[in-house]
């Protein structure tokens, strides 16, 4: 169980308004603000590089921090400033060339669509899109057929940006490696709010965000790769962090995930990363999953009893994520009716999952993703709200 009164407290924004945008970007946790503003507070009393190596030990627990969040071991770990550049960073180091083939699935996410697209056309590899099944999610028995020896990867999206879904992992990674191909788990949108362990889930390369579920600051990311996966990549974009000059002619690269990081990186912000992933240990991510799984079943339930609103949830596992439409509203026009109530959404539209949101004839939904830091009679009065803005 967590402590409401305890994490509410910690999170002093959460009682001025109902903040439903933790999908978006989320509330820190005063840990996590004050990590992030003693740290630039530092660096301007001492210099970047004398702060730096005062918190060299707390740095390097990071690691750890994160290898026991996700079920990995610490080599395994990489720190991004986003969830996009970890994906990049992985998915550069695919070997891909003409003939060979990648598969997506229909809850695909346009940041990585844009990319697989753009390598696929560059070096003659074919994208095809695995279907879903009834229930909206991917459609483990469709995998089985379209995979081959020439598929090298499988993008898996866990908790699409749009949708209540959440995809079964384990059962897509068990038929891609059978098939040889490596798997790919864009976690951005589950990394926080549900358990993700590479050792249980099995993917080979894992991304993930900091300003998300977990609370962390933004422009700060997580990347796992798989020891086993690791000497199958090719990471290309190195630079002095990755690898050593050893030579004239003569480099040699780090064998551990750290390969995928950059020297220069926000050391405030990584401090706040790290305090965010302690923070979410400290509650449980079972304890956090248990309640964001009761806050967004109790708002589902209040706006499916709504006349005029639409719940737009797939899937037969659902996450935190609550989307909807009203009746002759655009979205952002909900949005705006309930920020003016001290309610926070946001709209996702078409544009960043064509592929489900075209299959569902949806151009937009308004989405509300509630933490485990909201109270159940903040639901409800969001759910109040949204039964009055059609008027
Ligand atoms: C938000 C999001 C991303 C990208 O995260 P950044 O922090 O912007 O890099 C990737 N995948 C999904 C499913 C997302 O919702």
């Amino acid at each position: 169980m967590i402590d409401l009164d305890k994490v509410r407290a910690d999170t002093p924004a959460a009682a001025s308004g109902v903040f439903l945008d933790s999908a978006g970007s989320s509330l820190p946790p005063r840990q996590v603000l004050d990590e992030v503003v003693g740290h630039l507070r530092r660096e301007a009393e001492i210099g970047g590089y004398l702060a730096a190596r005062e918190r060299a030990e707390d740095l390097e627990a990071g690691y750890g921090v994160f290898a026991e969040l996700l079920g990995a071991e610490p080599d395994e770990i990489a720190f991004t400033d986003s969830a996009t550049r970890s994906w990049l960073a992985a998915f550069d180091a695919v070997p891909l060339g003409r003939g060979d083939r990648v598969l997506i699935t229909e809850v695909e996410y346009a940041g990585n669509a844009v990319p697989i697209l753009h390598r696929a056309r560059e070096v003659g590899a074919s994208v095809e899109v695995v279907p879903s099944d009834a229930a909206g999610q991917v459609d483990v028995a469709a995998l089985r057929e379209l995979l081959d020896e020439r598929v090298r990867l499988v993008s898996l999206v866990h908790v699409p940006t749009n949708s209540g879904l959440v995809n079964p992992v384990r059962e897509v990674v068990d038929a891609a490696h059978e098939a040889g191909a490596l798997v790919l788990l864009d976690a951005c949108q589950s990394m926080g709010q549900l358990p993700v362990r590479a050792d249980e889930l099995g993917a080979d390369l894992i991304s993930g965000t900091g300003r998300k579920w977990l609370r962390g600051p933004r422009g700060t990311g997580v990347l796992v790769v798989r020891r086993s996966a690791a000497h199958r990549l090719r990471p290309r974009l190195v630079d002095l962090h990755s690898g050593s000059w050893v030579g004239p002619n003569e480099i040699e690269l780090r064998e551990d995930a750290r390969v995928f990081e950059l020297w220069e990186t926000s050391i405030a912000d990584r401090l706040g990363l790290i305090a965010a992933a302690r923070y979410a240990l400290e509650l449980g991510v079972a304890a956090i999953a248990a309640e964001v799984a009761d806050r967004a079943r109790r708002l589902r339930e209040g706006l499916s009893a709504l006349p005029g609103v639409t719940v737009r949830d797939i899937g037969e596992r659902q996450s935190g994520i609550v989307t909807f439409t009203v009746d002759g509203l655009p979205a952002d026009l909900v949005r705006d009716r309930l920020a003016a109530e001290g309610v926070t959404v946001t709209s996702t539209y078409a544009s960043s999952a064509v592929l489900d949101m075209a299959r569902r004839g949806l151009d937009e939904v308004v989405r509300a993703s509630p933490h485990y830091f909201i109270e159940p009679a903040q639901v409800e009065r969001a759910v109040e709200v949204v039964s009055r803005c059609g008027r």
